[in-house]
């Protein structure tokens, strides 16, 4: 009988798999396992819905008759010995699209054949192929727009359905496997994290449906984040809940402005993973080498006020404490707590970027090296520099009667709407709140543009 192994990592779930239904094909019986290997910094609150989706994922495959393995261990040492137990012929699994684990996963495709096993990786995580897609004049894209009419006429989707009967092969007896259960590291800390989330296949495609519904609002009122009215999807999608092709499928089938702007959004996911393809080193360096000479500021005090919410910039803190209350932030304030932190405060972006891979549930290295860099203009596209985004412009403009900061900031809660965006300028004082702003908004955005004028000597 013809055993594969499919192993289970940020692609969790059983519909829209074109990996799976390959491994289904291929073998009589296969193994399904998901291995913590904790190699990755503890990014805590994505750590809880990883535990929540294992168990959605879990219980699907258990519904079909089959069964979810849980190991925790390396890959390297795992694999070959789980494939020798089972006399598996192959593994199978979804490519990562992210350059240490993908070099990981050719390292690792070696280690494997020298034991006559396979290792076949497939698409399906992103839907355009970053090795392919070049300009007329065959060089890379940097810029967002182009990279998009380009990338748009090349992207499919091929549906593929979800199993309806799995086998369950259990882990082979006589060996002493290190079985686990991945928990939420903080148990008490993410009991916000689920009132408007819900891990797992089913759920992420329940999320799509009722946002596609409401899509034709999205152009308008996705930038204001009283009304919440993005899709949420985004960790979904992390995890590979569902897939981009159904998300791109269902829009299309729409064909309305909202949904087209959605897709352009689906478009910045995609283009931050080909940024990632092409320039591995932009999680660590600046895009931009110019802005190496780009004088940072150490200030561990200020770093952990931004951090708690309490830096005395309202739409800032109630992002901050959103951000650690639910696991998420909405886009427009990522925009602006990343510039009050890179431009305000002089703060270097890494120190933002590892604080939201820590925070966030849809923590994602593509996307948030992508939104990092071009928030503080050390990145990739045309995003001029010396963008610094008044937060308290920022507020009226998107907040205009403070529903969001009313939310997260209950001391504020009482203010009329012209001060609540800035009470030191009408000249309240808060008890509980910072009396004016951790940095002056005229002195920091004028040594912002300063340092930056620096570099571009
Ligand atoms: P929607 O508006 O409904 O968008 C739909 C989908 O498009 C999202 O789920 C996401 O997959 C993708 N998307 C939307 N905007 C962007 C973008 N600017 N860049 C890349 N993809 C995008 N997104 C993450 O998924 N993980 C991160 O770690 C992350 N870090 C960020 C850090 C900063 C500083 C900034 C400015 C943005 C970051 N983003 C990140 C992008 C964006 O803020 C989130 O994807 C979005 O807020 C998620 O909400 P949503 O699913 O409701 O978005």
């Amino acid at each position: 009988m013809s055993t594969g192994i499919y192993w289970f990592r940020r692609d969790l779930r059983l519909a829209d798999n074109p990996g799976l239904a390959r491994a289904l094909a291929m073998h009589e019986a296969v193994f399904f396992v998901y291995l913590d290997e904790q190699t990755q910094a503890p990014y805590d609150a994505s750590r809880a819905w990883l535990s929540r989706s294992l168990q959605a994922l879990a219980a699907d495959i258990a519904a079909r008759g089959g069964v979810l393995n849980v190991l925790t261990g390396r890959a390297e040492a795992l694999l070959p010995r789980l494939a020798a137990a089972l006399g598996a012929e192959a593994v199978h699994v979804s490519t990562l699209h992210e350059p240490d684990a993908d070099a990981r996963d050719a390292r690792l495709a070696k280690t494997l054949l020298h034991e006559g096993v396979r290792l076949l990786r497939n698409g399906g995580r992103v839907l355009t192929d970053a090795d392919r897609l070049r300009s007329k004049s065959e060089t890379v894209y940097r810029v967002f727009t182009p990279f998009y009419k380009a990338a748009l006429g090349t992207w499919r989707h091929v549906a593929v359905e979800a199993p309806t009967h799995l086998s369950a092969v259990q882990l082979p007896e006589g060996e002493d496997w290190p079985t686990t259960e991945v928990r939420s590291p903080r148990p008490a800390w993410d009991l916000g994290f689920w009132q408007h989330s819900t891990p797992g296949e089913r759920a992420a495609h329940l999320r799509l449906e009722a946002f596609l519904g409401e899509v034709d609002g999205y152009v308008e009122a996705r930038d204001y984040p009283g009304q919440d009215a993005t899709s949420r999807l985004s960790a979904h999608l992390h995890f590979g809940e569902i897939s981009p092709g159904r998300v791109l499928a269902q829009t299309r089938a729409i064909g309305s402005a909202g949904a087209d702007k959605f897709l352009a959004e689906i478009g910045w996911r995609e283009f931050a993973y080909y940024v990632l393809y092409h320039w591995p080193q932009s999680t660590s360096c600046n895009f931009n080498p110019r802005f190496d000479s780009l004088q940072w500021r150490e200030d561990p005090e200020g770093l952990s006020a931004w951090a708690q919410g309490r830096t005395g910039v309202p739409l800032v803190d109630a992002g901050m404490r959103q951000l650690w209350h639910e696991g998420r932030m909405h886009n427009r304030v990522r925009m602006v707590v990343a510039s009050w932190l890179t431009k305000h405060m002089g703060i270097h972006w890494q120190e933002g970027a590892k604080w939201f891979m820590h925070t966030l549930v849809d923590a994602d290295l593509a996307n948030n090296t992508l939104g990092w860099q071009w928030v503080a203009g050390t990145g990739v596209d045309a995003a001029p520099y010396f963008r610094i985004f008044n937060p308290v412009s920022q507020s009226q403009k998107f907040d205009p009667s403070g529903e969001y900061l009313r939310r997260w900031l209950p001391e504020l809660a009482a203010l009329d709407n012209r001060s609540i965006h800035a009470p030191w300028m009408s000249g309240v004082s808060v008890r509980g709140y910072p009396a004016k702003p951790i940095v002056d908004l005229q002195t920091g955005r004028q040594d912002a543009l300063d340092r930056f004028a620096r570099t571009a000597r």
